[in-house]
């Protein structure tokens, strides 16, 4: 096993964790008084302090898997076309017509301005239409429609 086998310091030989001396040219091997320390683990594969060279490596611990759910949760559905994703903002009436009644008459400007944003929708940005979460009952019983 070439995991068990370490490096002479001299002349770079291969040589077993239990060998004192190199197999080579018979010098003191670097491992040679751990050795000598702990005369039990020469016995063993290797020397504790180099119990890591047979140990296979730790497995990554693989991420959590995935819910099932193939959609995020804060995504929605369209009623109409069943598109599931981000629904857009859309702001009905325009913005120059806001900043002329402003101009023009204070008034209808702030009502104007409190219609738009009264009436700001999340639309569905394919057809326009109405979208619901799909956390709500309704919204599971659209994606089981346009799905299954
Ligand atoms: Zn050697
Ligand atoms: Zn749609």
């Amino acid at each position: 096993m070439a995991t068990n086998l370490g490096q002479c310091d001299k002349c770079r030989a291969a040589n077993s964790y239990k060998a004192i001396n190199c197999i080579e040219c018979g010098a003191r091997l670097p491992w040679a008084d751990a050795i000598a320390a702990h005369p039990a683990a020469a016995s063993g594969s290797a020397h504790p302090d180099l119990d890591f060279l047979n140990k296979p490596a730790q497995p990554v611990q693989s991420a959590a898997a995935p819910p099932n759910y193939p959609y995020q949760p804060q995504q929605s559905i369209c009623e109409r076309c069943g598109w599931v994703g981000q629904p857009q903002t859309y702001t009905p009436g325009s913005i120059a017509i806001e900043i002329l009644l402003w101009l023009a008459f204070l008034l209808p400007g702030i009502l104007y301005s409190c219609w738009r944003l009264i009436s700001r929708t999340k639309a569905c940005p394919t057809c326009k239409g109405v979208m619901l979460p799909l956390t709500t009952p309704r919204g599971q019983m659209l994606h089981k429609q346009f799905y299954n």
